[in-house]
C-alpha cells in the first residue's frame, strides 16, 4: 500500500485568491421593489419614498454580501426596472418621443421619464422589451439613429459608489459593456436601412471614458464592464470592435482597474486574446455553462499577468456547488493565470434570494439547493479554500449527490421501452378541419378578479374545495356559451383553473417543486417563482381532464385540451442538471403523453400543446442549435404522437421570429400551429402555410397585448391577404396568444369582429 501524499493546499502558495459576485438580486427579501415603484405608479407614495426603499434595499445587499464573505463586493448592480434601460438614459440614448432630461435635482421628472421608458406614457410608447439572451429577465431595447448623441448625462454609478462608501462599503461599480449595449439596441424606426448602433461606438467611448474619469475621481478603483454579447456568434465575430473598445478604455490615464465579465458562455479563443493583449486588468469567464472556457484559456496560454475572475459557481440554477470538483477545477486554473478571483458564472439576479425562506420543501431537496445567499458564501468559501487550504470546511459538500427520492425506476424503464414508432404519428391523417378559415382562440379567457380571489382564498384554506370548484365550473359554462353565442367554431374552456401555465402542471407533476418565497425579476416590477425540476418526472394522474371534459359536455361544438409542452415546461423551471436536458424533456413529453391520452378518452378531438418558449431556450451559437432542436422536437412528438389519426394536435408559439426555427416547428408535425403574428405576418404564413395540403397556421390576426379592439375591415384585410397566399383549408383564424390579461369587454368584441371577418371571407371564397 502506498502512502498517501500529505494533502497540499492547493492554495498554500498563493494568498491572493478572492472571492465576488457578478451581481446579486435587487428585488428584496420580500420583494418590496415591486411593492414600492407599484406603489409609487399609483401616484400612493412620493419619489422620496420610493428612493429611500431602494437605498435600503441596496445597503442590505451590500451587507448581505459582506456577511457571507464576499471580498469585492459589485455596486450599481441595482436598477429601479433594468440595467440596459439605466444605461440608455445614463447615456442620453433616449428616442425623442420622450421628454428631455430632466432639470437636475427634479427626482419626480426624472423618474417619471424613466419609468415612461420602460412602461410608456400618454401618446409615447414604451421601448420594447425582449429576453435578456437565453435567460427569462427582459431588458428594455434601445432605439438609437444617426442622429442620436451620447453624452453622459447622469451619475447613478457614482452616486451608488458613493452612497456605498460612505455606509462602509468599498465597491466595484457595474457597467453593461459599449459592445453589448451597442449590439443588443435596434436601429430606430426613422434610421437609415443599414445603419447599425454600431457606428455611434467612438462617440460612446467618449462617454464611457469620461465616466470611468467620474468614478476614479470619486475613489473606485476598479469598475466591472459586461460583455454578455460574446457569448454569442454576434458578439463572437465582433472582435474587431472589442478590440478597438478596451484598447481605448484601457489606455486611458485616469480611471480605474477594468474588469471586463463574460457569461452565458464561453466567448472563444479570439475574444479571449483579444482581452488578454488589451490593457484591462481582469477578465471574467463563464466555465459553468459549458466546457470551452478553460480549453479557451489553454489555447491562449493562460491569461499571465490579465486576473482571472473565474465564474465557477452557477449563476442561475439553483443548485449547491459540488465543492470538492469545483476546488480541483480551480486547481487546474491557477496554472492558467497569476491571479486569481473565484465567482458565479453570471450575476445571481437569475435565482431567488435566499433558501432560508424556504420552510416546507422536502429536506433532501433543500439540501440540494442554494439560492443567492448561499451562492456567495459557496464562492467565498472556495476562496477561502483556494487561499488557505480549509479542506475540513468542504468535504461534505458535495452538491453533486442525489439520493433515490429523485429517481423513479418506473419512468426510466418506460421512456427505455419506447420504440421509434412512439414519436411518428401516421402520415395520412385527413384533414383537421372542412370549413376554411375555422376559428378558434388561444386557451385563456380573461381571469378575473373574482377569480383570482377565489384561487387564493382556496389556496389558504379559507374556501373550500366544493365551493371553489363550483365557482369553476359556472365560469366554464360562461365562457362556453359566450363562445357559441359568438359562433366560434373551436372552443376552450378558458383554463380558470390556472393560475401559471407551468406551474399549474409543475404542482400536479411527480419530480416537481414549487417554493414559497423563490421570486425572480422577469421585467420590472414583474417576479416569478420558477418550480424546481428535481427528478424524475411522471404524472400521478389526469391533470387536466376533468375541465376540458366538463367544458365538452356543455356543447356540440369540438372543445380544445390545453396543455403546457416539454420545452416550455423547462425553460420556465430550475431544472436539473444532473442528466442531458433532452432526457429530462422526454420524461416531461411522457408525462404528457398520458394526459393526451386520457383527453383523448373522454371525448377531446383537439388538444393543444403549448410551446411559448421554444425559440428562447434556442442556444446562443449557432453550433448548438441542431441538437436542441433533436431533442426539443423528439419530446414535443412524444407528448403527442400517442394519439389517433383522427385526432387534431395544436401547438402555439408566442413570438414571430421564426427565422432560425422554421424547421424545428415544421418537425414537431403539429396539424395546427398558431403563431403571435402582429408584425410580419405575411412572410409566416409563406413560410408555415405553404407545407402542403392539412398543416394548418393559425397567424393571430389581432395583438392581444393591447386593449385596442380591432375593426371587422381591419381582419379581414388581413385575412384577405393570406388567402390569397395559401390554401384557405389551411387557414385558422385566432388571435395571437391567450386572453387571460384582457377584460371581458374589449374580448367579446374582439373575438365578435373577428368572428364576423372569417365569415365575409369565407363568403367570397371560390365555391362557397
Ligand atoms: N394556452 C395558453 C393561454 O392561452 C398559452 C399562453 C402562452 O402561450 N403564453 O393562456
Ligand atoms: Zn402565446
Amino acid at each position: 500500500m502506498s502512502t498517501p501524499t500529505p494533502a497540499t493546499s492547493p492554495g498554500a502558495s498563493r494568498s491572493s485568491v478572492r472571492s465576488t459576485v457578478h451581481g446579486y438580486p435587487r428585488i428584496g427579501p420580500d420583494r418590496e421593489l415591486k411593492r414600492a415603484s407599484e406603489s409609487y405608479w399609483r401616484g400612493a407614495t412620493t419619489a422620496r419614498e420610493l428612493d429611500a426603499v431602494a437605498a435600503d434595499l441596496r445597503r442590505g445587499v451590500y451587507a448581505q454580501l459582506r456577511e457571507a464573505g464576499i471580498d469585492d463586493i459589485p455596486s450599481n448592480t441595482f436598477s429601479y426596472y433594468d440595467h440596459v434601460l439605466d444605461t440608455a438614459v445614463l447615456f442620453d440614448l433616449v428616442p425623442s418621443r420622450f421628454a428631455p432630461p430632466a432639470a437636475a435635482g427634479d427626482r419626480d421628472e426624472e423618474l417619471r421619464r424613466y419609468f415612461a421608458l420602460a412602461r410608456g406614457d400618454q401618446g409615447a410608447p414604451p421601448l420594447e422589451m425582449t429576453k435578456w439572451f437565453d435567460t427569462n429577465y427582459h431588458y428594455l431595447v434601445p432605439e438609437l439613429s444617426p442622429s442620436t448623441r451620447p453624452r453622459l448625462v447622469g451619475d447613478k454609478p457614482v452616486a451608488e459608489f458613493r452612497e456605498a462608501a460612505a455606509a462602509g462599503f468599498p465597491t466595484r461599480p457595474v457597467l453593461l459593456g459599449p459592445l453589448t449595449f451597442l449590439l443588443l439596441s435596434k436601429a430606430a424606426d426613422e434610421a437609415p436601412g443599414g445603419w447599425e448602433p454600431l457606428q455611434l461606438l467612438d462617440q460612446l467611448l467618449d462617454a464611457y471614458a469620461q465616466l470611468l474619469g467620474d468614478l476614479r475621481a470619486a475613489g473606485a478603483t476598479e469598475v466591472q464592464l459586461d460583455e454578455p454579447i460574446l457569448a454569442t456568434d454576434e458578439g463572437r465575430a465582433a472582435v474587431g470592435h472589442l478590440e478597438r473598445v478596451y484598447q481605448r478604455l484601457g489606455s486611458l490615464t485616469e480611471r480605474p482597474s477594468l474588469l471586463v465579465s463574460t457569461y452565458f458562455g464561453s466567448v472563444g479563443a479570439a475574444a479571449l486574446r483579444v482581452l488578454k493583449d488589451s490593457p484591462v486588468e481582469a477578465v471574467g469567464l463563464d466555465l459553468v455553462t459549458d466546457d470551452e472556457g478553460v480549453d479557451d484559456l489553454v489555447k491562449v496560454s493562460g491569461l499571465g499577468g490579465t486576473r482571472l475572475v473565474a465564474g465557477v459557481v452557477d449563476g442561475r440554477n439553483v443548485w449547491r456547488a459540488d465543492v470538492p470538483a469545483a476546488v480541483a477545477g480551480l486547481g487546474t486554473l491557477l496554472a492558467l493565470a497569476d491571479e486569481l478571483t473565484v465567482s458565479t458564472s453570471c450575476s445571481l439576479l437569475h435565482v431567488p434570494l435566499d433558501l432560508d425562506a424556504e420552510t416546507s420543501l422536502a429536506p433532501e431537496l433543500h439540501g440540494s439547493l442554494a439560492f443567492a445567499r448561499q451562492k456567495a458564501e459557496e464562492v467565498a468559501l472556495l476562496a477561502r479554500v483556494l487561499s488557505e487550504g480549509v479542506e475540513a470546511e468542504y468535504a461534505d459538500r458535495n452538491g453533486g449527490a442525489r439520493g433515490p427520492a429523485f429517481t423513479d425506476a418506473r419512468v426510466r424503464a418506460r421512456l427505455d421501452a419506447l420504440g421509434p414508432g412512439a414519436y411518428e404519428r401516421p402520415q395520412e391523417r385527413g384533414l383537421p378541419t372542412d370549413t376554411p378559415l375555422t376559428t378558434t382562440t388561444i386557451g385563456s379567457f380573461p381571469q378575473t378578479s373574482e377569480l383570482r380571489r377565489a384561487r387564493a382564498a382556496y389556496r389558504r384554506g379559507e374556501l373550500a374545495e366544493d365551493a371553489y370548484e363550483g365557482m369553476l365550473r359556472e365560469e366554464i359554462d360562461r365562457v362556453v356559451a359566450l363562445q357559441e353565442e359568438i359562433g366560434l367554431d373551436v372552443l376552450v374552456h378558458g383554463e380558470p383553473e390556472r393560475n401559471d401555465m407551468v406551474q399549474y402542471f409543475a404542482e400536479r407533476l411527480e419530480g416537481y417543486a414549487t417554493t414559497e418565497n423563490g421570486w425572480v425579476q422577469s421585467y420590472g416590477s414583474r417576479c416569478v417563482r420558477p418550480p424546481i425540476l428535481f427528478g424524475d418526472v411522471s404524472r400521478p394522474g389526469p391533470m387536466t381532464v376533468e375541465w376540458t371534459a366538463y367544458a365538452q359536455s356543455r356543447t356540440d361544438r369540438p372543445v380544445k385540451g390545453m396543455l403546457t409542452g416539454p420545452v416550455t415546461m423547462l425553460a420556465w423551471s430550475f431544472v436539473r442538471t444532473d442528466q442531458p436536458l433532452g432526457e429530462t424533456a422526454r420524461q416531461v413529453g411522457l408525462a404528457l403523453r398520458d394526459e393526451v391520452a386520457d383527453l383523448e378518452r373522454a371525448g377531446i378531438r383537439h388538444v393543444q400543446v403549448d410551446e411559448a418558449a421554444l425559440r428562447e431556450l434556442l442556444p446562443l451559437r449557432e453550433e448548438r442549435r441542431g441538437e436542441y432542436l433533436d431533442w426539443a422536437v423528439s419530446a414535443f412528438r412524444l407528448a403527442t404522437s400517442g394519439v389517433s389519426p383522427s385526432t387534431v394536435i395544436h401547438t402555439h408559439m408566442c413570438y414571430s421570429e421564426f427565422g432560425l426555427i422554421v424547421g424545428g416547428i415544421d418537425a414537431l408535425d403539429a396539424d395546427v400551429t398558431s403563431v403571435e403574428a402582429a408584425r410580419s405576418r405575411m412572410e409566416l404564413v409563406r413560410d408555415l402555410g405553404g407545407r402542403g395540403r392539412g398543416r394548418g397556421i393559425g397567424p393571430g390576426v389581432y395583438d392581444i397585448h393591447s386593449p385596442r379592439v380591432p375593426p371587422v375591415e381591419e381582419i379581414e384585410g388581413a385575412l384577405r391577404l393570406m388567402v390569397a397566399h395559401v390554401d384557405a383549408g389551411n387557414l385558422w383564424v385566432n388571435p395571437d396568444c391567450g386572453l387571460k390579461t384582457r377584460g371581458y369587454a374589449e374580448v367579446e368584441q374582439a373575438l365578435r369582429n373577428m368572428v364576423e371577418a372569417a365569415r365575409r371571407v369565407r363568403a367570397d371564397l371560390p365555391g362557397a
